[in-house]
């Protein structure tokens, strides 16, 4: 294969572009913003769970409390009844005023039963609504985090995007310069070798695999056409000769 000695000067412009492609897209994929954002979403989802559960709590308990509250007072409206019936003397039958008292004595502890149930569900429920209290406030505290975080990333992607758009549009002209067998030998091998297509021989170097060629390879090259694509007998790449070769 031919092509001009400029443009195999502008194939080394283009690996370099290219190189610089590549490592805007690698940033891009590697932004830690993006793996904390990725971890701060499972922990969101948790806390939100939390929240649901305790909100569930609270509502459980409230419920429970307003039961209990009915209840005493069905007794407390049933004591009073009896409490009235006995206090004005409406019960004569001495067998019908025994169990009227004894009603009395087992309401009484029945309205005791409730109350201490009733204070053991109220503090159960105290207990649930500052937890749901704490897990909302740090709920709100990761969200937070979360959009903070989201525009840090936003703000890091427009970095690295507006980088690319230069570097894309510098590319454009570039791969015009160089013949379209160069390009597709270029782009085949870059494909195969870690995105290094084409490297300069440099001091008798190859820029790509940084290995020194041997006497017999520079003989060859020194002899070869100006305008010969010439192979690294190494790595197989392009490789382009620049004034301080070392030819
Ligand atoms: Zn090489």
């Amino acid at each position: 294969m031919n092509a001009p000695p400029a443009a195999q000067l502008r194939l080394l412009d283009l690996q370099a572009l290219d190189a610089t492609l590549d490592r805007l897209a690698h940033r891009r994929r590697a932004l830690p913003e993006a793996a904390a954002l990725e971890v701060l979403a499972g922990r969101l989802a948790t806390t939100h769970d939390e929240v649901v559960r305790a909100e569930t709590d609270v509502s459980d308990l409230t419920g429970e409390q307003d039961r209990i509250e009915t209840d005493v007072q069905v007794v407390r409206t049933r004591m009073a009844r009896d409490q009235e019936r006995l206090d004005t003397g409406q019960v004569g039958n001495p067998r019908e005023l025994e169990n009227l008292q004894s009603e009395v004595v087992s309401l009484r502890r029945r309205q005791g039963d409730l109350e201490d149930k009733e204070l053991e569900v109220m503090e159960r429920r105290e207990e649930s609504e500052h937890r749901l209290a704490t897990l909302r406030a740090r709920h709100a505290e990761l969200l937070a985090e979360e959009a903070d975080l989201r525009s840090r990333r936003d703000q890091a992607f427009a970095g690295i995007d507006a980088e690319a758009s230069a570097a894309a549009a510098e590319r454009t002209p570039v791969r015009a310069e160089v013949p379209a067998d160069l390009l597709a030998l270029y782009d085949r091998i870059r494909a195969s070798s870690g995105g290094v297509g084409a490297a300069a021989l440099q001091h008798g170097r190859c820029e790509g695999c940084r290995l020194s060629l041997s006497p017999v390879a520079l003989n060859a090259i020194r002899a070869a056409a100006p305008d010969a694509v010439l192979r690294c007998e190494e790595c197989s790449r392009i490789l382009v000769r620049v004034p301080d070769s070392g030819l």
